[in-house]
């Protein structure tokens, strides 16, 4: 479980934009992660409260959204969600693909003031 160091990653660059953008509070954060992180939401939103206790974020409310890993065959060029196939190119059978997308780890929407 490696989500505590995310949800510490996240909660400092929230206080780093608090400062930037001169924000007093942020009271929702939406984060979307992509499946090949392989960070699960229950377990970010577990860990969210020890992350966030002592900081400026201590009121801050998060969602996570989950976006699905893209491969590309590198048999066929067929282009597919990973998990839904379990790997494996649903055109041609190959195992060999390259990931696309779904490394992503952004904040997508923040409401503060
Ligand atoms: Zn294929």
């Amino acid at each position: 479980m490696h989500e505590l160091g995310y949800a510490t990653e996240l909660v400092a660059t929230l206080e780093e934009l608090m400062v930037k953008e001169k924000l007093t509070e942020i009271t929702e954060v939406t984060l979307t992660c992509g499946e090949a992180t392989g960070i699960i939401p229950k377990y970010m939103y577990d860990c969210w409260p020890a992350a966030i206790e002592g900081t400026k974020l201590e009121k801050c409310l998060l969602k996570v959204e989950t976006v699905p890993a893209w491969g590309r065959c590198r048999d066929c060029e067929e282009r597919y969600v990973v998990s839904l196939t379990h790997g494996r190119c649903p055109k041609c059978g190959s195992e060999d693909y390259d990931m696309e997308t779904g490394y992503e780890f952004e904040v997508t929407e923040i409401r503060g003031r």
